[in-house]
């Protein structure tokens, strides 16, 4: 069936699909929550009575947090059946009756923002400064796809058809607006929706996921569930009635994904390893700002974070931008979320593994331009770090850290620097920082990225103006971007409408 007449502003092309690198497998547990309340509760009606629980240094103190934890195979395909029972009524509410309760949705997240970024700081670290523009962008993402569903309902005679039950599988460092985006995209689509939220942020995801409920979406067709173990989250992923998987997280978690169903209708925005490039015509004051807030807001733990800035020509050289940069990173607090001054919350857990050596070693030929520093026992608060001299091809070129570090790399001319982005086998963000419009021209025509960005830091997409997601090894499966004018798109299939005539 044709989709004319849909809107076909074309986001980067999903060209290149590079699978011949084998992955580490992914973590046995990508699924189990630790279950906190009791298994038993009735399911598919949404929730118990809910459990107390106490916030550890949050300003609220002690809340009640509802939760529905499913515990056997069989509460699985309950909550299944019930979801797939309930579309067939929210489809037929057509795209003006859902339309009107998709923006009725971002009014009530607005009324609650300040519990929102509440629950956010508590839960996920999230200080004001990040926080408050996550809630503004679940809010947005509310009113776009409302909006988006009118304009599709019935294109030139052809009619949109939901892929029916989607589930949602979100990462836990933007707990509220990825969750939001992927499932109202879904819900305006007309299909109901099944959110799995990330173990570390179930609380930050219950609390929009209330919200849109009270907004008029029904229980059964939203549906929020914690899993007990990673069997069961196999099992409702690969179920045959689901008709599109979005996650957003890990490559590898897409990858492991994959290995459930071979065609699992997959929508996946994966990792990401981004760059900033820095030409001698750029404004160097506004490139350090906009490398030290990419780099290291949320502590560096976004996709879309910088963790690479590449130095070109005289720049390469430049003692004032290293010195600006350094200074921009020097002035951002370190703290808790509610410390109300802190612009860099803690990270999620302490630093581990690749990230903890990146925090604390450096390889050859690198120096300390400004050392991380430890400020907890536990190891998860940071002052940032910044190495100087990471060559090309070592690890800190390649590798997605996840966290409050960033290289500064050289290159001779543009094109060097290009080649060296490229050479990464991500592709989510990527930035230049240039006042030469031939040089804007040739990076466009050659970076590998999905969102590009001149002049203005990786991080923080806004939606209909920047539709977000990824290339190369940043996206699997259906390539379309958040917060674009393909995203429905991607989330229905297309039916003629009978003849007339
Ligand atoms: N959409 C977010 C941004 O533009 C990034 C999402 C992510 O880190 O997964 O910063």
């Amino acid at each position: 069936a044709s989709v004319k007449g849909v809107p076909t502003t074309v986001p980067a092309p999903n060209r290149v699909q590079d699978r011949t690198a084998p992955e580490p497998p992914a973590p046995a547990d990508a699924f189990a929550n630790t279950p906190d309340t009791d298994p038993s509760l009735a399911v598919n009606r949404g929730w118990g009575d809910g459990i107390r629980t106490r916030m550890e240094g949050s300003a609220l103190g002690e809340q009640t947090v509802r939760e529905h934890t499913l515990s056997t195979p069989e509460q699985v395909d309950e909550v299944i059946a019930a979801a797939v029972a309930a579309g067939a009524a929210w489809r037929a509410l057509g795209a003006e009756g859902r339309a009107a309760i998709l923006h009725r949705a971002g009014d009530v997240m607005e009324a609650r923002r300040g519990e929102l970024l509440e629950v956010m700081g508590s839960e996920a670290g999230k200080v004001i400064e990040q926080g408050d523009p996550e809630v503004s962008e679940a809010i947005d993402f509310a009113h776009y796809y409302a909006e988006s569903a009118r304009l599709l309902a019935d294109v030139d005679g052809a009619e949109m058809r939901p892929v029916g039950l989607t589930v949602v599988t979100p990462p836990w460092n933007f707990p509220v607006a990825i969750p939001a985006g992927s499932t109202l995209s879904a819900l305006a689509s007309g299909s109901p929706v099944i959110i799995k939220p990330a173990k570390q942020a179930r609380r930050s995801g219950a609390v929009m996921v209330e919200a849109l409920w009270e907004a008029g979406v029904p229980r059964e067709v939203l549906q929020y569930v914690q899993l007990t173990s990673h069997d069961l989250g196999t099992k409702l992923v690969s179920d045959p009635a689901v008709g599109r998987v979005i996650l957003t997280g890990g490559y590898e978690t897409a990858e492991l994904f994959r290995g459930f169903r071979p065609d699992l209708p997959l929508l996946a925005e994966t990792s990401g390893k981004n760059a900033i490039i820095v030409t001698p015509s750029a404004d160097l004051d506004l490139a350090a700002k906009d490398v030290a807030y990419s780099a290291f807001g949320h502590a560096g733990q976004k996709c879309s974070a910088a963790s690479l800035v590449v130095l070109v020509g005289s720049a390469a050289r430049s003692e004032r931008f290293r010195r600006q940069l350094v200074d921009a990173v020097r002035a951002y607090d370190v703290g808790m979320p509610w410390d109300g001054s802190s612009r860099i919350g803690p990270l999620i857990g302490p630093a581990d593994g690749k990230l903890l050596s990146a925090l604390t070693t450096l390889e050859a030929g690198q120096s300390w331009l400004l050392k991380p520093e430890k400020l907890d026992d536990a190891g998860q608060v940071w002052r940032p770090g910044i190495r100087d001299g990471v060559r090309p091809g070592s690890e800190f070129h390649k590798v997605e850290y996840f966290g409050p570090v960033l290289g500064i790399m050289t290159a001779g001319s543009l094109d060097e620097a290009i080649d060296i982005v490229n050479a990464i086998d991500y592709g989510l963000t990527s930035g230049l920082h240039s006042l030469d419009e031939d040089e804007i021209q040739q990076w466009l025509a050659r970076i590998q990225a999905g969102n590009v960005y001149v002049n203005r830091g990786t991080t923080g997409a806004i939606v209909q103006s920047q539709p977000f997601g990824g290339w190369k090894k940043s996206v699997v499966g259906a390539g379309t971007k958040a917060g674009g004018p393909n995203y429905l798109v991607g989330l229905a299939e297309w039916a003629d409408a009978p003849a007339t005539s």
